[in-house]
C-alpha cells in the first residue's frame, strides 16, 4: 500500500527570533511525505525547476520516498518566504511566488493511481481536484488548505473539499472558510459539505478533531526549545495520515482516528525543533514511539469519585 500526495515542493525563506535561512528546501508535499514515510511508501506529485538539485531529491529518497512524479519543468521551484514574532503562531507571509506551479497539469503514474491512501496539501484547489480525480480509488483521502486559497479560490477550495474523507486546517482558517466563528459550529458546517472528518490546528495548542463519533483534542507536545514552526501542520497531517495509511485493512473509525492524532503530534514537535525539515530528515521510529508513548502518560486521567458540595 501507499500514499500520494501532492502539494508544494518549495524553497522557502524564513525568519523566527531563533535564526534566518535564505533558502531551504520546504513546501506542503516535502513536509508532509517525510513525516508519512515513518508509516508507509509516498509517492510525491508536483513540479520542480532546474534550480532543484539533486541534493535536494535526496532528502526526500534518503528517507525512501518515491520521487519518480516529481516533474522537472524549466524556471524557478516554487518559492515561499515568511517571517515570525516572538508569537510563533501567529506568521506573516512576505512572499510566495507559484513559479513552476503556474501552468503545472498533474498526470499521475500508474503507481500513484493506485495509492489506497491520497493527500492533497495545500496548493491551489484546482490542481487539488485534478489529482483527487486520477485517484478514483483511494479509500481515504485528506485536505489541507490556507488562507490565501480561501481568499482567492474559495468556491473551487470547497468543491475540492465535498470530495475528500477529512479536512485538515489551522482554526483560523476554518473559522475565515466557514465564516462560523465556533470551532464545534465550523466542523458541522464542513461535515455537512462531506467530509467525516475535520481536524483544527491550533498551533502550540494542539488540535482538535470532530468526527460523527465525537470529539477529541490532543495539546503539542510540551517543548522546551522550538526554532521553526514552518512545515508543523504538514508534518501533523504526515503523522496522521501515515497512521491511517499503516492500517489498511482497518476502517478509519474514530479510535484509530484518536492514535493517528497522536503520531501527528509527536511529528509536528519534532519538526519544530530545528530550521525546515533538518529534524524530521533525521529522525528515528524510536524517538517517535517515545514522544507518542509520553504523550500518552501526559494527557491520560483517572477519574476518581467525589461528593461535591451543593
Ligand atoms: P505549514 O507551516 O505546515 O503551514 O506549511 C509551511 C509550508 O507551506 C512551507 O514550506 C511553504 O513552502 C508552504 N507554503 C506556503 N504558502 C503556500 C501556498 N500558498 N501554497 C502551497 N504551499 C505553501
Amino acid at each position: 500500500m501507499s500514499v500520494t500526495v501532492v502539494g508544494s515542493i518549495a524553497f522557502d525563506a524564513v525568519k523566527t527570533p531563533f535564526g534566518v535561512r535564505e533558502r531551504m528546501l520546504g513546501g506542503s508535499a516535502v513536509h508532509f511525505a517525510l513525516a508519512a514515510s515513518f508509516f508507509d511508501e509516498v509517492r510525491v506529485v508536483g513540479p520542480v525547476g532546474d534550480d532543484f538539485g539533486p541534493e535536494h531529491v535526496a532528502v526526500l529518497a534518503d528517507r525512501g520516498v518515491h520521487t519518480d512524479d516529481i516533474e522537472r519543468v524549466p524556471g524557478s521551484t516554487f518559492f515561499w518566504s515568511g517571517v515570525y514574532g516572538w508569537d510563533l503562531n501567529d506568521r506573516e507571509t512576505l512572499d510566495t511566488q507559484l513559479n513552476v506551479f503556474a501552468n503545472f497539469e498533474p498526470k499521475l503514474s500508474e503507481s500513484s493511481r493506485a495509492s489506497d491512501v491520497l493527500f492533497l496539501a495545500n496548493i491551489q484547489p484546482d490542481l487539488q481536484r485534478q489529482v483527487r480525480a486520477q485517484c478514483a480509488e483511494a479509500r481515504f483521502v485528506a485536505l489541507d488548505s490556507m488562507n490565501l486559497w480561501i481568499e482567492t479560490a474559495r468556491t473551487s477550495l470547497i468543491k475540492a473539499i465535498s470530495e475528500v474523507d477529512c479536512l485538515i486546517l489551522n482554526d483560523a482558517e476554518l473559522r475565515q472558510l466557514t465564516k462560523e466563528p465556533n470551532l464545534v459550529l465550523a466542523a458541522r458546517k464542513v461535515r455537512g459539505w462531506g467530509p467525516r472528518v475535520v481536524v483544527a490546528k491550533q498551533g502550540e495548542y494542539g488540535a482538535a478533531m470532530v468526527t460523527e463519533e465525537g470529539f477529541f483534542a490532543l495539546p503539542a507536545f510540551p517543548l522546551e526549545t522550538v526554532v521553526d514552526p514552518t512545515g508543523a501542520g504538514d508534518s501533523f497531517a504526515g503523522g496522521f495520515v501515515g497512521y491511517i495509511a499503516a492500517h489498511p485493512h482497518e476502517p478509519p473509525h474514530h479510535e484509530l482516528l484518536c492514535r493517528a492524532m497522536a503520531y501527528g503530534t509527536a511529528l509536528a514537535s519534532f519538526n519544530v525543533e530545528e530550521f525546515g525539515t533538518e529534524r524530521v530528515a533525521r529522525l528515528s521510529s524510536d524517538e517517535i514511539h517515545d514522544r507518542v508513548a509520553e504523550l500518552g502518560r501526559m494527557t491520560r486521567f483517572i477519574e476518581k469519585p467525589l461528593t461535591l458540595r451543593g
